[in-house]
C-alpha cells in the first residue's frame, strides 16, 4: 500500500473541504492509504505574473516541510494558480503532485458537482501517471510543464486529456473514461490492473453514489436482469388491475425485488 499525504498550501476555498477528499479517497479503493496533514499557510509570494506561482516552488516548499513524514507521495491542493496555465501537475521524481483550484468557478460542471470530486479526480489521474511512469521503460522525461505520456494533447474526452481550459475539465469529470491510446501504454507498460482500478475509484469517487452505481453495474448481466424485471414491473403494475389473481402475488414478488437488489448492490459498490 502506499502512503499519501494530502496537504493544504495556502488559503483554501471555503466550499472545499480537503477532510470530505481523505475519507472519500480511502473509502473509494484499497491501494493507498490517505491522510490530512496540518496545513501550510504561508507558501511566500507568487513568483510570475498574474499572481501565479511556479511548480517546483510550490512542491519544494511542501517537501521542505515533510517533517517526519514517510509517505511516498506528497499532494499539494491550493487556490493559487500555478504557472503556466497549469491546474494540476506531477513532478519528475514522481513524488509530489500539485492541484491547483484557481478559477475553478469557470467551470459549470465543477459548479453543479464539488470541488472535492475535482480534487479526486485529478488524484486518480496523477497517481495512475506515477505507476505508469515508474514502470516505463525508457524513463519519461516529464517535466510538470510538459504534456508527456500517458497524457495527450488530443482532445479524446480521455482523463489523461491535457487541457489548457480549465473549462474542459468538468467534461472529463462528469463522464470519466479513459482512450484506447492512454490504455495501450498503460498495458504495455505492465501498470497492475489492481493500481488502474484503484485510480479508477479515485477518479470517480466524486460522483455521487447513483451515477458510481450505474456506472459500475451497467456492464453486469445480474443488473441487466434487474433492469428488465423493474421495467417489466412497472408494465405489470399497469396492467394488475385487469390480470387474473394468481398472477398478482407474481407481480408483487417482481415489485419488491426489483426495489430490493439495485438497493443491496448501490450498497456493495458505496462499501468497494
Ligand atoms: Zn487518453
Amino acid at each position: 500500500m502506499t502512503r499519501v499525504r494530502i496537504v493544504q498550501l495556502g488559503p483554501l476555498q471555503e466550499q472545499l473541504n480537503l477532510r470530505e477528499v481523505v475519507i472519500k479517497a480511502n473509502r473509494s479503493q484499497g491501494q493507498y492509504i490517505f491522510h490530512l496533514a496540518a496545513p501550510l499557510e504561508h507558501v511566500g509570494e507568487p513568483t510570475e505574473y498574474d499572481g501565479q506561482y511556479k511548480f517546483d516552488l510550490l512542491a519544494d516548499h511542501l517537501q521542505s516541510k515533510r517533517g517526519n513524514d514517510t509517505a511516498q507521495i506528497l499532494i499539494g491542493v491550493t487556490d493559487h494558480a500555478i504557472y503556466d496555465q497549469m491546474f494540476s501537475a506531477v513532478n519528475s521524481e514522481l513524488t509530489c503532485i500539485l492541484i491547483s483550484t484557481a478559477d475553478i468557478e469557470e467551470d459549470k460542471v465543477i459548479q453543479k458537482t464539488s470541488r472535492a470530486g475535482y480534487v479526486l479526480f485529478e488524484i486518480g489521474a496523477h497517481l495512475l501517471t506515477i505507476e505508469y511512469r515508474k514502470l516505463k521503460k525508457p524513463k519519461i522525461k516529464g517535466e510538470p510543464e510538459d504534456c508527456a505520456e500517458p497524457w495527450h494533447k488530443e482532445r479524446l474526452t480521455c482523463i489523461f486529456d491535457w487541457d489548457e481550459e480549465r473549462r474542459h475539465t468538468g467534461q472529463k469529470i462528469a463522464s470519466p473514461k479513459m482512450c484506447a491510446i492512454s490504455s495501450a501504454l498503460l498495458y504495455e507498460a505492465g501498470v497492475a490492473q489492481t493500481l488502474i482500478d484503484a485510480t479508477t475509484n479515485l477518479v470517480r469517487a466524486g460522483l455521487t453514489p447513483i451515477r458510481t452505481f450505474l456506472r459500475n453495474q451497467a456492464r453486469d448481466p445480474i443488473t441487466i436482469l434487474i433492469l428488465a424485471a423493474l421495467l417489466g414491473s412497472v408494465a405489470g403494475l399497469k396492467v394488475f388491475s385487469t390480470v387474473s389473481w394468481w398472477l398478482q402475488p407474481y407481480i408483487l414478488l417482481s415489485l419488491a425485488l426489483a426495489v430490493l437488489l439495485p438497493y443491496r448492490f448501490w450498497q456493495l459498490s458505496r462499501n468497494k
